[in-house]
């Protein structure tokens, strides 16, 4: 028989970002710890739960992930419902996949996320370093501009991701 443990906390978290920034790996890399090449699009699970333990409170992320719904640059607002942290995914390599944050996915959780949502903004991919165009630098002053935290991650290297979801659920955690 397994010990059940008792939950503190559960945090809604979500992955939000166009369409190949690898939301879906950066997911499946911290909750199973594994990277498929290839993934299939929109059909999937809606959320996928990791047990953490900040300060001795333990806090049960679950992660959801969009599914495709992306690629219409709008989600449902049940998406959105309840939660309480979100990882803003752009790809190093696609400089409009950065632009998009600003025009798009803002917007859309200033419309319809809880006020107090806290972010980080994700710059993914970042072993590919020579097909990198967008230069740290820039997105650190994209980040300053828009008051963010600024991290980057390889879901490929399992690069940052720990730290990434941590940051997030400390911050989160903070203010409870
Ligand atoms: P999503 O559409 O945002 O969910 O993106 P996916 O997770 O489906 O990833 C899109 C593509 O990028 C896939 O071919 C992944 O294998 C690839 N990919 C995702 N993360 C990384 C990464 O960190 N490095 C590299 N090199 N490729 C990645
Ligand atoms: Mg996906």
């Amino acid at each position: 028989k397994e010990t059940e443990v008792q939950l503190d906390y559960q945090f809604k978290i979500l992955l939000i970002g166009d369409s190949g920034v690898g939301k879906t790996s950066i997911m499946n890399r911290f909750t199973e710890n594994k990277f498929n090449v290839e993934i299939k699009s929109t059909i999937g699970v809606e959320y996928s739960k990791k047990t953490m333990v900040i300060d001795q409170a333990v806090i049960q992320a679950s992660i959801w992930d969009t599914a495709g719904q992306e690629r219409f640059r709008s989600l449902a607002k049940n998406y959105y419902k309840g939660a309480i942290g979100a990882l803003l995914v752009f790809d190093v390599t696609r400089p409009h996949t950065l632009e998009n944050i600003q025009k798009i996915w803002l917007q859309e959780v200033e419309q319809h996320a809880s006020k107090n949502i806290k972010m980080i903004l994700i710059g993914n991919k970042s072993d590919l370093t020579v097909e990198r165009i967008v230069k740290q630098e820039e997105a650190v002053n994209f980040s300053k501009t828009n008051n963010l935290a600024y991290m980057e991650t390889s879901a490929l290297n399992n690069q940052n991701i720990d730290q990434a979801f941590e940051t997030l659920v400390r911050e989160i955690y903070s203010e409870i």
